[in-house]
């Protein structure tokens, strides 16, 4: 009797440094690769739109992968347990094994699981194939959980030298022999059926391959210029744009980690300038988020800092309007629309502009951060509940390690400053397209010929922003003197 691993897939959806399917392809004659669809176990935080778009084509291209490798991908859907105790059942299989995940319901979830299965006499096992460094392993002098991302990262840094290789990826797996039931992926439903869709086709390439050519690309140049350039929204391939990828785990952040630490001895062999510790930074990032959510598990919905319960949000018959305002890119303030525009056709949006939203919206509007963090979970394809909670609530002012509340973007300062000839506002709010530079991030304030000779009439949005930008400013500093002054109280 050959023995059976099942290895249950979640959001790990490649084959290389794959470190529970490693170990089964290790360990085990045959190996039961499976989907177990079950969105409603992740509880508020079921997959949104754009990752449902996401997970169809990465499921699509592993399944095929799989194939090829020998034992081809089970789709099934929920409960869960439900499911994995029907396929150990139909495979006599021995052992089950996992990538842990770390969003709060999840983890219950998976705990659950795992204690289910071992009652059964199951051997299951979890992995860390997430995270450079698990959320349990770095803690303050004191003992205590992180909040503040520095000293985090300095201690994670004395362990660089720790981290483990990536794995390499099993060369062949053997499939059971029983024939194995499976749902098929277009049966999930996760398509829309109103296309709204056909910009991501031109802007990604979900599945490994597309993870480990896109990490390729940007190791073999941008990364050297990733600190002097990460900030220009109109720059195409300066940012790394594997967010994604590592959410789908079809790249594991060790695999980035690795590859850009090689960057840098090709760079010094080349003699070339450049510094990938930026890079190395910003994913350190991820980790802080994972490390936060582990810790704070109510973060997703209530602010870090209890005090910020009380923050005085605005009341106002415009809620609803403003909201859709800035949720459509028709807020009248160019980067803004930009961005959120951006957001819409491709499912992703570039990190110093999505600082600039989050600053509008939870600031200059006074509209709660959740609802941001809401419409940022339906639309980004790289939605990601630690990294949007902590991007989020940094923005609002609440969370850890968050901007300080007196810093408020002024949209067009960082517009003029990150966006100077006004490329990416060209870009995506066409309307602009032909309106001067002095111009482009205040079209309110060009002269009446500018603005029919741009053809910007004044009805147009941009005849005037949904929000006095400065009148607005002096708004959310008093409500944070206000929260000031009630929780001194
Ligand atoms: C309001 C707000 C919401 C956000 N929501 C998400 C989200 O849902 N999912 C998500 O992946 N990122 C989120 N971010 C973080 C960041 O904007 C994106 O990770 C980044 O823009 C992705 O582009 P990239 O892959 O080219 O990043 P790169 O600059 O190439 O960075 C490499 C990787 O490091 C990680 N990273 C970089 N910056 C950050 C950061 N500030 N916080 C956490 N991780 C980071 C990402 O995994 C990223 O793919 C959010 C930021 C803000 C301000």
């Amino acid at each position: 009797m050959p023995s059976t691993a099942i290895v249950w897939l979640r959001r790990d959806l490649r084959l290389s440094d794959q470190p529970a399917l490693h170990h089964a392809a290790a360990h085990h004659d045959v190996v039961v690769p499976v989907f177990v669809f079950a969105p409603e176990e992740e509880a508020d935080w079921q997959p949104g739109a754009a990752s449902r778009w996401w997970l169809h084509h990465s499921l699509t291209t592993l399944a095929a992968r799989l194939a090829k490798l020998g034992s081809p991908l089970i789709v099934r859907t929920g409960p869960s347990l439900a499911a994995l105790r029907t396929l150990v059942k139909e495979t006599g299989a021995e052992a089950a094994y996992w990538n842990r995940l770390y969003e709060p319901a999840v983890i219950a979830r998976d705990a659950r699981i795992k204690e289910a299965m071992r009652a059964d006499g199951l051997k299951a096992e979890s992995f860390n194939g997430a995270v450079l460094f698990e959320p349990w392993e770095l803690k303050t002098g004191a003992g205590e959980p992180y909040r503040v991302y520095s000293p985090m990262f300095r201690a994670a840094e004395a362990r660089f030298d720790g981290i483990r290789k990536p794995l390499p990826a099993p060369k062949k797996l053997a499939a059971p022999s029983m024939a194995l039931e499976s749902t098929a992926i277009e049966a999930l439903k996760l398509l829309p059926t109103i296309p709204w869709d056909s910009g991501f086709y031109e802007h990604w390439h979900p599945g490994e391959k597309g993870a480990l050519q896109r990490l390729e690309q940007f190791a073999t140049k941008p990364i050297a210029t990733y600190k002097d350039l990460r900030d220009q929204p109109a720059l195409d391939g300066a940012v790394s744009g594997l967010s994604p990828h590592l959410h789908f785990g079809e790249i594991s952040p060790h695999q980035c980690f690795v590859r850009a630490r090689q960057a840098q001895h090709e760079l010094a062999s080349a003699g070339a300038h450049g510094n990938i510790h930026h890079f190395i930074k910003e994913l350190f990032w991820r980790e802080f988020s994972h490390h936060l959510i582990y810790h704070y598990p109510k973060t997703p919905t209530e602010p870090m800092y209890a005090r910020f319960a009380a923050f005085p949000w605005r009341k106002s018959k415009h809620y609803a309007s403003d909201l859709k305002a800035w949720q459509q890119g028709r807020t009248g303030i160019p980067i803004v629309d930009a961005g959120m525009r951006q957001l819409w056709v491709t499912g992703w949006l570039h990190n110093r502009v999505r600082m600039i939203v989050a600053s509008l919206l939870t600031k200059n509007l006074l509209i709660p951060w959740q609802e941001g963090a809401a419409w940022f979970w339906d639309t980004l394809v790289d939605a990601s509940l630690p990294q949007n909670t902590l991007g989020w609530q940094w923005a609002a002012g609440c969370g850890a390690d968050a901007a300080p509340y007196f810093r408020i973007f002024n949209p067009v300062l960082q517009g003029e400053k990150f966006d100077a000839e006004g490329s990416y506002v060209r870009t995506w709010v066409p309307e602009l397209a032909t309106l001067p530079v002095k111009f482009i991030h205040k079209p309110w304030e060009a002269p009446s010929e500018v603005r029919r000779a741009a053809g910007i009439g004044l009805d147009s949005v941009y005849a005037k922003p949904i929000i006095e930008l400065m009148a607005s400013r002096d708004r959310a500093l008093a409500a944070f003197a206000e929260l000031k002054a009630g929780s001194a109280a």
